[in-house]
C-alpha cells in the first residue's frame, strides 16, 4: 500500500491511496484542470481512479469532486449528510455514481477495506477514513476540532497516519483572522492545534507507526517547525518517519511496508 497528497491546507486537499489494483482519492479540493496536473505530478491519470471518498462538504475538500468523478467515470462515496449539503452547490454530486457510507460501518472498494469514522467538525455529517490492506492500516484524519475517545480508538495501531496539525494557538490568537473565524478554527468543532494532535498521539497506540504526515497546516497560523517540534516531543520511540504536507506540493508517495 502507498499514499501521497496532491496538496493539503485550507485552499485544497486531496490524498491518494493505492493498494494492489485499487486507487482512491480522499477528497478533491482542486478544480478538474488543477487535479489533472497534480495527479500527473504523482504519475497518475484521471482514468486510473477507482473511487473518490469525500470527508465533508467544505470547499477545500469538495471543489472538484463532481467534475473529476464525472470525467473519470468513478463512483463517489460520502455520508448522506455530506451529499445533501452539496446538493445545490456547483460541487453537486448529481450524475455521479454516488454511494452512501455509514460512519462506523466498514466496506470494501476493490482491495481496500474502508472504515468511515465520524468526527467532531462543523459540517453536516463529517467523517474521516481509515484504510486496511493485508494487515496494514493507514489513517487519514483532518478537519476535527476535538479529540474524542472514539477518534483515539479508531486511529490507534495505524501503520501510517495523515494527521491534521492546523494551527499554533498563539499564532492563531495574534494572527490576521477576524475574531469569529478565530473562535471557529480554535473551537470544539473547528480544527486540531499542534498540541491537540500531539495529545492524540500520546493517547493512541503508535507502536506500529512507520509514517506520520502532518497535514492541513494553516499558512497564516502555523509553521512546519512549530508543528514538528510539538509532535516530536509526543513520540517517545522516534522510529517513525515524520513528514509535513504542503499546500502546493502535498507530499510524494510513501510506501507502507
Ligand atoms: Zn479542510
Ligand atoms: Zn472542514
Amino acid at each position: 500500500m502507498r499514499f501521497a497528497s496532491l496538496g493539503s491546507g485550507s485552499k485544497g486537499n486531496a490524498t491518494l491511496i493505492e493498494a494492489g489494483d485499487t486507487l482512491v482519492l480522499v477528497d478533491c479540493g482542486f478544480t478538474l484542470k488543477e487535479t489533472r496536473v497534480r495527479l500527473a505530478a504523482r504519475g497518475i491519470e484521471l482514468g486510473q481512479l477507482s473511487a473518490i471518498l469525500v470527508t465533508h462538504e467544505h470547499g477545500d475538500h469538495i471543489r472538484g469532486v463532481g467534475p473529476v468523478a464525472r470525467q473519470a467515470g468513478c463512483p463517489v462515496y460520502s455520508s448522506f449528510g455530506t451529499a445533501c449539503a452539496v446538493e445545490d452547490k456547483p460541487a453537486s454530486l448529481r450524475n455521479t455514481q454516488w454511494q452512501e457510507v455509514r460512519p462506523g460501518r466498514a466496506f470494501r472498494i476493490g482491495e481496500l477495506e474502508v472504515l468511515p469514522v465520524l468526527v467532531p467538525h462543523d459540517a453536516r455529517e463529517p467523517c474521516q477514513y481509515r484504510f486496511g490492506w493485508q494487515q496494514r492500516t493507514l489513517g487519514v484524519l483532518t478537519d476535527l476540532g476535538s479529540i474524542t475517545p472514539h477518534v483515539v480508538d479508531a486511529y490507534s495501531e495505524c501503520d501510517a497516519l495523515v494527521l491534521e496539525c492546523n494551527h499554533d494557538p498563539r499564532m492563531l490568537a495574534n494572527g490576521p483572522y477576524p475574531a469569529s473565524l478565530k473562535r471557529r478554527v480554535g473551537g470544539m468543532l473547528g480544527h486540531l492545534s499542534n498540541a491537540q494532535a500531539a495529545a492524540l498521539l500520546r493517547q493512541a497506540n503508535t507502536d506500529r507507526l512507520q509514517h506520520l504526515v502532518l497535514s492541513h497546516l494553516s499558512e497564516q497560523n502555523n509553521t512546519a517547525t512549530l508543528a514538528l517540534a510539538e509532535i516530536q516531543a509526543a513520540l517517545d520511540t522516534g522510529h517513525e518517519r515524520i513528514g509535513v504536507a504542503s499546500q502546493n506540493q502535498g507530499f510524494d508517495w510513501l510506501q507502507v511496508i
